[in-house]
């Protein structure tokens, strides 16, 4: 689960990270109130007005913008509130940006004397291990300077049996070149960075800029965190930081139903049991000519409701000319499953498509007879191969 910079950053924060400090606003009003709030609390006049969308980027894109006095933070806030923010990362279609986070200028007085870090918490998978990646290149994009520059990119292994290490840190702080007080706090930074990390089950924490002031302190600028949504369980509170508006709202749909929904550009719509069988099912589609419409995953409960829900979200495509069932009976029954399949077809009502059902398994033979005498616009199949034939002939007509 991905969240907003300023959760990130209140996360960081809990943890005793160093973060540019902000606060966030909804409304013009509100980023004035907090622009003034901010000078009382640090001083300095000049605030950043950030666009708060899951997305890295915005920079580029114009979602940060410098403000130097109250005027200019209302014009800024005005712009950027309720803007379609296009960035690398967000696609052509953009990302509506609902709120901005107010947030102190930690370049000041000057840029002269500062210098903006990379550095990422996540897991590699090939070695199965924790690693902090980091760059003197900070504040520019990190798959640039990997392209271009893979020699100015470091890795620390961490390992698991004992943590991150005093010497690790400090070699980070070396490699990037500090020494003195900044080099002290660059050794706590990285400490308290990889804590929040490891603490709250996350996948990523990509900190892009860090920053060394220009008194010395080590900050994280930006926070593009991702929680480990299979660690969330753990986590009960960090169910309220979910943004449901930056998700795709079929899916939102699907994960309120608990179906593994991930939609694709193709034809055929597809509902299958269990991740591996949606995998092969997805060929299957394949060779017969067609194109998945998506990978959709019911689990171990395929009942009138699970199904009902499958195919109200699969309908919602309108590429979808065909939909492929592909359910192997192993704990739930075939004719259990034909049954919901039958009962969701009927309250739905028409359904525009031809509908393909292959039931493999415990009862499967029985539950093609119930579907072959339903007198639904079902075509059944009990081998991979007839519903791979089938869907072809939905093809060829
Ligand atoms: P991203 O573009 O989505 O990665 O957003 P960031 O939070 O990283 O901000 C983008 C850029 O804005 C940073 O790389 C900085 O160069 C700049 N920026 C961020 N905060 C400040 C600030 O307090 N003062 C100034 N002058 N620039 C800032
Ligand atoms: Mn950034």
């Amino acid at each position: 689960m991905n969240i907003h910079e300023y959760q990130g950053k209140a996360i960081l924060k809990s943890f005793g990270v160093r973060v540019q400090e902000g606060i966030v606003a909804d409304t013009v009003e509100q980023a004035v109130e907090a622009a003034k709030k901010m000078k009382d609390d640090y001083g300095s006049d000049w605030v950043v007005i950030k666009a708060q969308i899951h997305a890295g980027g915005r920079g580029k894109g114009g979602g940060v913008k410098l403000a130097k006095n109250i005027e200019e933070v209302k014009e800024r806030a005005n712009a950027i509130l309720g803007m379609t923010l296009v960035t690398p990362q967000t696609g052509p279609e953009g990302k509506l940006v609902s709120k901005i986070l107010v947030a102190q200028d930690v370049y000041y007085p000057g840029e002269s004397a500062t210098k903006e870090f990379y550095m990422g918490v996540l897991l590699d998978r090939a070695k199965g291990r924790n690693i902090i990646m980091y760059s003197t290149e900070g504040g520019m994009d990190i798959e640039e300077v990997a392209e271009h520059t893979p020699h100015l990119i470091f890795k620390e292994e961490i390992d698991p049996k004992v943590g991150l290490q005093g010497f690790q840190a400090r070699k980070i702080a070396f490699n990037l070149g500090l020494s003195g007080n900044a080099f002290k706090e660059m050794v706590k930074f990285v400490a308290a960075l990889y804590k929040a990390y490891d603490a709250t089950d996350s996948a990523m924490f990509e900190i892009n800029p860090v920053l060394k002031t220009s008194d010395d302190k080590i900050l994280a600028v930006d926070a593009k965190v991702n929680l480990d949504d299979n660690g969330l369980f753990r986590h009960p509170d960090f169910a309220a930081l979910r943004d449901e508006a930056e998700e795709d709202p079929t899916e939102v749909e699907a994960s309120h139903s608990n179906l593994n929904y991930v939609k694709l550009d193709g034809n055929v719509g597809c509902m299958v049991n269990g991740a591996g069988l949606a995998m092969a099912t997805m060929d299957i589609i394949k060779i017969a000519g067609g194109e998945p419409a998506n990978f959709l995953d019911v689990g171990g409960t395929a009942n009138a409701q699970t199904v009902k829900a499958a195919f109200n979200i699969i309908l919602k495509d309108p590429n979808v000319k065909a939909i492929l069932i592909n359910i192997f009976g192993g704990i739930v029954r075939c004719d259990r499953v034909a049954q919901g399949v039958i009962d969701a077809y009927k309250e739905i009502g028409n359904i525009p498509v031809p509908i393909i059902v292959r039931l493999q398994g415990t009862n499967a033979v029985e539950a093609k007879k119930l579907l072959d005498d339903s007198g639904l616009q079902v075509k059944s199949a009990i081998l991979l191969k007839e519903a791979a034939d089938r869907v072809k002939e939905v093809f060829a007509a």
